[in-house]
């Protein structure tokens, strides 16, 4: 399946209404078959790495990767599938989780723009300033008015960026309710998961409601022209991380990163 068709299938249009009970997180119409998604994956991200270094070279626009979703909704795994093949030098990953107090003393943005990527990168953010309308919203960790604010304050910062050269995708990890019973069960049942496994997470998942209805409303927004939203169904690790794939490689294929003209050829110079 061509990348565009995919990425009509999971992009939010800007304005609409989601009904995440309509997103089915296991729907199969997009990669239907495993071995085919289990192929794309390896090439992708193959070829996202050549892309990242002609990025790199031509050191004049940058990529940012947002992924939010649920706890167990597969965020890190999908940084260590989809960008395995990629650098280390050309990739930065940035998670995001409670707020310092340093940075509680600034507004909520501050230290989500000190780790946007410089230009030649691809930026990763595992969860993000989306946090301070999803958690914060659910917990009521700061007032409703200042909250109502966010999201149009969140729009202009991100077209602020991508009008200086970053290309934003944001990728909602979509997972069902059951799935993530499975996964918390699988934290507890496997001695080498333990240390994923946070008692607090229950507390988020007695919430599970409250927490849907608040992605949709950052679904619906949040998906701009500039930085529009995909919701992935992300039940089976292996469909989300082909699709996530898939659009990466497209999206900046389409940027088309070119390695600069040389001011020199390569006969005016001998090597003794
Ligand atoms: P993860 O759960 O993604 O593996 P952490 O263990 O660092 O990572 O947990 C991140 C926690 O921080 C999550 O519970 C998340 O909701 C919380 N968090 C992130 N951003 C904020 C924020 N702005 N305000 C309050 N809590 C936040």
């Amino acid at each position: 399946m061509d990348w565009r068709t995919i990425d009509a299938c999971v992009r939010v249009d800007p304005g609409k209404t989601v009904k995440l009970a309509d997103h089915d997180p296991g729907r199969g119409d997009v990669f239907p078959d495993k071995k085919e998604a289990e192929k794309r994956l390896p090439f992708c991200a193959e070829e996202i790495n050549k892309l990242q270094d002609r990025l790199w070279a031509e050191r004049s626009r940058a990529l940012l990767i947002v992924l939010q979703g649920i706890d167990t909704s597969g965020k890190d795994g999908t940084v260590r599938s989809v960008f395995n093949a990629c650098g280390p030098l050309g990739v930065q990953v940035t998670g995001f989780g409670r707020p310092t107090e340093v940075e509680l003393a600034h507004d909520y943005l501050w230290r989500v723009h000190g780790a946007a990527p410089k230009k030649g990168m691809i930026g990763i953010f595992n969860r993000s300033h989306y946090e301070d309308v999803l958690v914060v919203k659910v917990h009521g960790l700061a007032p409703e008015k200042a909250i109502e604010q966010r999201y149009d304050q969140i729009n202009a910062f991100e077209k602020h960026l991508v009008e200086n050269g970053t290309t934003i995708l944001k990728f909602m990890l979509h997972i069902s309710k059951d799935e993530q019973k499975q996964r918390l069960e699988d934290r507890l049942s496997d001695s080498s998961k333990h240390w994923k496994f946070n008692p607090g997470d229950l507390d988020d998942r007695k919430r599970w409601d409250d927490f849907q209805k608040a992605y949709e409303i950052m679904l619906r927004r949040c998906s701009t022209e500039h930085a529009p939203w995909r919701v992935i169904p992300s039940d089976k690790k292996w469909r989300r991380n082909a699709i996530i794939a898939a659009i990466t490689h497209g999206v900046l294929d389409e940027m088309n990163p070119a390695y600069p003209d040389p001011t020199w050829k390569p006969g005016d110079f001998t090597i003794e």
